[in-house]
């Protein structure tokens, strides 16, 4: 895997980077997790404090508990981070990284919270025909993309 990994939110306003390989990729299925993920599972890797660097913008935090805080963009609401307060590690919400297939789980945490029909998704009918959606939204599309930019949002987007 590359030694620095870049990511960001939905919308731009934050991106960070670490400067080495991420440790320890799982997905979680608590409650918490999947309260702060909006989802069904979080997918999370860890990486030192002293490794990760917020090269745009500011991390929002919310402490899910004493112990436990959770960082995301204030502006668009993408979950970013994990982090244990007392530790000197953080853990990096994997499907914000710029490239996820970086990353690959190797264990699950929670079992007990998991979606009773978890193992079927991968066998669900894929939907019919979404080009014509995809096209649609194309020529609009404020999503950051996934890679550093100089400058976020460009000019043109604000006409
Ligand atoms: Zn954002
Ligand atoms: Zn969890």
């Amino acid at each position: 895997m590359t030694e620095k990994v870049t990511g960001g939110c939905q919308c731009g306003a934050v991106h960070y980077r670490i400067d080495q390989a991420l440790e320890n990729a799982h997905i979680c299925h608590c409650r918490m997790c999947q309260k702060a993920s909006g989802n069904y599972f979080m997918p999370l890797a860890r990486a030192p404090k002293a490794k990760f660097t917020v090269t745009r913008g500011e991390i929002g935090w919310f402490h899910s508990s004493d112990l436990v805080r959770r960082g995301f963009c204030r502006e668009c609401g993408t979950p970013l981070v994990f982090e244990v307060v007392e530790r000197d590690s953080v853990n990096i919400v994997l499907g914000s990284l710029d490239d996820p297939t970086l990353v690959r789980p190797t264990f699950q945490c929670a079992p007990h919270a998991k979606m009773p029909w978890f193992g079927e998704f991968d066998a669900l009918e894929p939907a019919t025909d979404e080009t014509a959606w995809y096209a649609a939204i194309a020529p609009s599309n404020h999503q950051h993309p996934d890679h550093d930019t100089e400058k976020w949002p460009p000019a043109e987007s604000r006409t």
